[in-house]
């Protein structure tokens, strides 16, 4: 996939080894779709199985201990099924120590590990497939086109929809110092599972965050300065789907199929373009407070009408049809010196903020407007 971009953008993103100007980007290369589709996993697995001392190493969202979902994960041989919590965002310690275990346990490398979850489960299984063949810690690769090797066969399977985190190039993880994606042409997925049936117990206040940020990708990118005919595409899509499934009255199955569909498409839009000003602040409150990726942008993106007038009018009438009342008080008893912390790891992203506002981005945003921002939060 090779396209002319925006020159802002490419001169300000990420620097690319063979062109600043074209970006020469990694898609899934095979994915399967619709309801039941799970199944298909063993019979996608065991090609790709390189004999049976080389394991399936499955990263399952623990929400699923339990369930049925486990009992159709085709383990055979020696594979291994790893349940893991989701009620925090990965961090670059949590993978470095899942990869020391799988090594210290098998002699030989995995054949391939599968994550299936929400967006925490699918960057853990991205950042893992990486770091089984690239040396020393996650936290060495967090930035841009810093992975040299080839990482494992890794396949993702979503249990809700939003994120895009299953069309992406990046893995976002908590490192020691910074809150940043692992973004690689061997992050991107080998094989994707979407199969609308595995969301049906997603709780309604989390399917509408985490929907959100599928909302809010779509926003940043239909109104941000690197926009182009690629991204504008996927982005006009996504907000379509987002629409029918948050401001309609339509059927639960038909509603998750579309979620689906709409995170794909919100992520591919991101991929030749960039988010914005509510990612941009959400990714403070997730550094200082812990606050997580979905409920983070809503928190922040209610108070955006100076940036979004109409996405914001769209999103309190998506609140209003849900009855979904945000948290108040998140930022009320941060400390100046968290404050502080905050204003300066949302300044820090510059591309968001010049997607968001052009050049000069500098002389519209500057530490006081955001902390009055955050103050309301
Ligand atoms: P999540 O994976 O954190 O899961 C949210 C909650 O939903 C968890 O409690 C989980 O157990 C539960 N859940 C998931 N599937 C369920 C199901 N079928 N039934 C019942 N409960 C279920 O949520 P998320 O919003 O998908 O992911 C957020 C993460 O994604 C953040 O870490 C964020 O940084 C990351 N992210 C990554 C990208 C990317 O491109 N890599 C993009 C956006 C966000
Ligand atoms: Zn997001």
């Amino acid at each position: 996939m090779k396209m002319q971009v925006n020159k802002q953008m490419a001169k300000s993103n990420i620097p690319t080894k063979a062109s600043q100007e074209f970006r020469n980007f990694p898609m899934v290369p095979r994915v399967v779709y619709g309801v039941g589709s799970f199944d298909t996993l063993g019979d996608i697995l065991m090609p790709k199985r390189k004999h049976s001392e080389a394991p399936m190493i499955y990263v399952v969202d623990d929400v699923f201990e339990n369930t049925e979902l486990i009992n159709r994960i085709p383990s055979i041989f020696c594979d291994q099924i790893i349940l893991i919590s989701a009620n925090e965002e990965p961090k670059t310690e949590q993978v470095d120590a899942l990869v020391s275990m799988i090594k210290e346990k098998f002699t030989e490398l995995p054949s391939g590990i599968i994550g299936i979850g929400g967006g925490t489960l699918l960057d853990l299984a991205k950042a893992v497939a990486i770091m089984l063949t690239n040396k020393g810690s996650a936290s060495d690769y967090q930035g841009w086109d810093l992975v040299n090797k080839q990482s494992i066969y890794h396949v993702g399977i979503p249990t809700i929809s939003g994120t895009g985190a299953e069309v992406s190039r990046t893995t976002v993880l908590m490192g020691p110092e910074k809150k940043l994606g692992i973004n690689s042409d061997y992050t991107t997925f080998d094989q994707v599972i979407l199969d609308p049936d595995l969301t049906v117990g997603v709780p309604k206040e989390q399917w509408f965050y985490t929907g959100m940020d599928c909302f809010i990708h779509c926003i940043e990118s239909l109104n941000g300065t690197f926009l182009n005919a690629f991204s504008k595409s996927y982005g006009e899509k996504s907000l379509e789907l987002c629409k029918e499934v948050f401001l309609k009255d339509i059927e639960a199955s038909d509603s998750r199929e579309k979620l689906m569909m709409a995170s794909w498409h919100g992520g591919m839009s991101i991929a030749y373009s960039q988010v914005g000003v509510a990612h941009a602040m959400s990714y403070g409150l997730g550094y200082v407070l812990g606050v997580k990726h979905g409920i983070g942008n809503c928190l922040v993106f209610q108070y955006l009408e100076e940036f979004y007038p109409e996405g914001v009018q769209l999103f309190n009438a998506m609140l209003e049809k849900h009855n979904i009342v945000l948290p108040k008080g998140i930022c009320s008893k941060l400390t100046d010196s968290e404050m502080n912390t905050m204003v300066t790891v949302a300044l820090g992203m510059a591309p968001l903020w010049e997607n968001a506002l052009g050049e000069q981005w500098k002389t519209i945003i500057n530490p006081e407007k955001l902390k009055a921002i955050y103050q309301k939060i």
